[in-house]
């Protein structure tokens, strides 16, 4: 996608993994803008995926056609002026990927080992060249295990739902108790799946942000990628 012209000499890669609404994406955006790194959001991939088999009539059951399926797309990330803009066979699918429709059926859809294969495989290719700022759920631990830094990003269910709730808005007519179920559960498929699941690498930094704000997290991490980079040198 984006190359960089000295071959990364002088950036790392940063993973940052987490449960469900953690603020990842935020975060690594916020992150990436600051170091003038790529920010990659591979749950979007995933969403992609998902929302691709459905829209072919394939059950998110169906792990064979899933496969397939995920092979014969066309899946872009590009940066755009509110964030990543996600292309489907060079259609702009943003917004659709993030429907409740998707969210209910990604991790089952995650769980499928050639899906994992295929997006994995482009993954790495995307942070080959340094200075990716890659969110996700196995990202340190599986995508790019040599990432100089590694965070954990993590808040408990509670603030997680919270939070969701309110970037909502009442555009949804979900309550906050059943937000907390979903994301509850959306954690326990991505934690227990067999391939890749969700698990802190041991070499992570762990950041609770339940009482802290975007802005403090972001800052925590453009300060350990400065002393990450100092130590690379
Ligand atoms: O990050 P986001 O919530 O958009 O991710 C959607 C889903 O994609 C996750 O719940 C998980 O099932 C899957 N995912 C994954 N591995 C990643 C990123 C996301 O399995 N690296």
């Amino acid at each position: 996608m984006v190359s960089h012209l000295d071959g990364g000499r002088d950036r790392i890669n940063i993973a940052i993994d987490g449960p469900a609404g953690a603020g990842k994406s935020t975060v690594a955006r916020n992150v990436a803008e600051t170091l003038h790194y790529i920010y990659i959001d591979t749950g979007a991939m995933y969403r992609a995926v998902t929302y691709s088999a459905l829209r072919s009539g394939i059950s998110p059951g169906d792990s064979e056609q899933l496969g397939t399926h995920a092979e014969s797309i066309d899946i872009t990330l590009k940066p755009g002026p509110m964030g990543q803009i996600v292309l489907l066979n060079g259609a702009d699918i943003t917004r659709d990927i993030r429907s409740r429709e998707v969210t209910m059926h990604v991790s089952q859809v995650a769980a499928v080992e050639r899906v994992r294969l295929r997006l994995v495989t482009m993954q790495r290719l995307l942070a080959q060249s340094k200075g990716v700022v890659m969110d996700g759920r196995d990202i340190g631990s599986h995508v790019l295990p040599d990432a100089e830094l590694k965070v954990f990003l993590t808040a408990s269910v509670q603030e997680r739902a919270l939070r969701r709730f309110k970037e909502l808005d009442g555009q949804d007519s979900i309550t906050l108790s059943q937000l907390e179920l979903e994301i509850a559960e959306r954690d326990r498929k991505d934690q227990e799946r067999d391939i890749s699941p969700l698990v802190c690498a041991p070499d992570a930094i762990v950041l609770d942000s339940t009482s802290m704000t975007i802005d403090e997290v972001a800052d925590n991490i453009v300060n350990l990628s400065r002393t990450k980079l100092a130590e690379a040198k």
